[in-house]
């Protein structure tokens, strides 16, 4: 993920997420610097196929991780990463 992205990424959330972490009650979120990817295949088998980027939000305080999708968000455009599994 760029730093733009990044940036973008958390316009986003603070335009549209409200309240604490679920978990443990604590305002300590932070974007994780890689974006992920889910494949998406309807039979279930893992491929390296179409994906689904998302971006990920830490909690610091209980290290819940939370999955948000980046196309949506306008931080990703559709298509981008596929075919590319990041760690
Ligand atoms: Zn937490």
């Amino acid at each position: 993920m760029t730093e733009e992205q990044r940036a973008d990424a958390i316009q986003a959330l603070k335009a549209k997420v409200r309240g604490p972490c679920p978990l443990c009650g604590k305002y300590a979120f932070e974007v994780a610097d890689l974006a992920h990817v889910i494949p998406h295949d309807p039979s279930g088998a893992i491929v390296l196929g179409p994906t689904i980027p998302l971006v990920m939000v830490m909690c610091k305080h209980c290290n819940l991780v939370l999955p948000f999708a980046a196309v949506p968000m306008g931080v990703m455009k559709a298509g981008e990463g596929q075919g590319e599994m990041q760690p």
